[in-house]
């Protein structure tokens, strides 16, 4: 007698019967599945890019983002081709302590930009991104308007790497930007860390959104950001709150001028407006737009960004090196045995980053 599949159906067994089962259909339809996507060549993504093709510039920005070799020689070779494309656009760096309202104000200013007829993009710089793979930036519900006009590129900041590694992404994300046509660009970032040090080194005007609050507005601001400043607003100048963002404004600007003079030549001024109300924003932009003026026609434009240049070379360099240690497979075997001596005082810091280090340029 043929033996059953299913035990269970033969004779000595009563009760259920187990039926044959049935072949499922796949979930996908197999019409329906796309042939998998043909890398472009670099050349491609060029033309794509310089075209205003959005889906293309996104794919480059991606390729920028990744950590595979392949996708970071293609992403260095567009790269290196869009840069003869750059560099017109004029970039604003946004910081700002959470809930000061910069996704708000980016949303309500970009869309007056876009209306103007700008085209704008829009990066971020995360630092809670490195740790956490959380973001205190970026997350989807914000800038719903202006994400969905086909004027603007909004793109979260890059969650893999280093703080000097995503920076990096990001510069280069900007000059791809600008070969697509984009005249505006923003560089989000939160007034956290170390972060606004980099935003400040990649963008011409650097914008500190702040809050009017208890009184004591100037405590807890770390005076490094303020002397980073081009200008200054207050946000959330509406409601009852407009008394309180107009005495912040006064005691800001009078902060302001017990620093030293920008090498601008410009004292940063400081204007309030409200992103939910749309008021003030019209002043902030005119703000922006006389301060370069002024310093194209000075020439600390240019002189600002030749010294940005030189210093994204050094710290490319130093970023590189960096990754290219602690990517080095024979290093990262011995770095964990290395630490643990540290940590049971076998061997020192000193001679623990000396005979990694020298592993390392041994086998170069
Ligand atoms: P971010 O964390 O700096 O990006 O801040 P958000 O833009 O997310 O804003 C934080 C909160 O402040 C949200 O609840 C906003 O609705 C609110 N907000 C932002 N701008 C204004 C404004 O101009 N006026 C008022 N009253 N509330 C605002």
């Amino acid at each position: 007698m043929a033996k059953n599949k299913h035990i269970e159906n033969e004779e000595q067994y009563t009760g259920l019967t187990v039926n044959e089962g049935v072949v499922q259909p796949p979930s996908i339809s197999p019409y329906l599945q796309r042939a998998k996507r043909r890398q472009f060549t670099a050349d491609e993504y060029v033309a794509g890019i310089l075209r205003g093709d959005i889906s293309i510039l996104s794919q480059a920005v991606t390729l920028i983002e990744s950590g595979k070799p392949e996708h970071q020689a293609l992403a260095q070779e567009v790269i290196e081709k869009c840069l003869p494309y750059g560099s017109k656009s004029c970039r604003v760096g946004i910081t700002g302590v959470p809930g000061a309202g910069k996704s708000s104000f980016i949303e309500t200013m970009g869309m007056y930009l876009v209306g103007k007829g700008h085209r704008l993009a829009v990066l971020a710089i995360d630092p809670s991104s490195e740790r956490s793979k959380g973001s205190i930036l970026g997350d989807k519900t914000r800038m719903e308007e202006l994400s969905v006009n086909p004027q603007a590129f909004i793109r979260p900041s890059p969650s893999a790497g280093s703080l000097g590694g995503v920076a990096r992404k990001t510069r280069e994300t900007i000059v791809l930007c600008e070969a697509a046509g984009f005249d505006t660009i923003f560089v989000e970032t939160v007034g956290v860390g170390q972060s606004e040090t980099s935003v400040h080194s990649m963008v011409d005007f650097f914008l500190l959104i702040q809050l009017a609050g208890t009184g004591d507005e100037l405590q807890g601001i770390k005076r490094g950001i303020m002397e980073m400043a081009d200008g200054i607003i207050i946000n959330k100048a509406d409601g009852n709150n407009i008394h309180k963002a107009n005495l912040a404004r006064i005691q800001f600007q009078n902060a302001l001028q017990l620093f030293p003079m920008p090498e601008s030549g410009l004292r940063p001024q400081v204007l309030t407006c409200s992103a939910r109300e749309k008021t003030g924003i019209v002043e902030v932009w005119d703000m922006v737009e006389n301060y370069l003026s002024h310093i194209r026609k000075t020439g600390f434009f240019e002189q600002k960004r030749t010294e940005q240049s030189t210093r994204l070379m050094y710290e490319s360099i130093d970023e590189q090196l960096k990754s290219h240690f602690y990517s080095n497979d024979q290093i990262a075997k011995q770095l964990k045995t290395y630490e643990n001596k540290v940590r049971n005082n076998e061997m020192s810091s000193f001679i623990a980053a000396r005979n990694l280090l020298d592993e390392y340029f041994s086998k170069k």
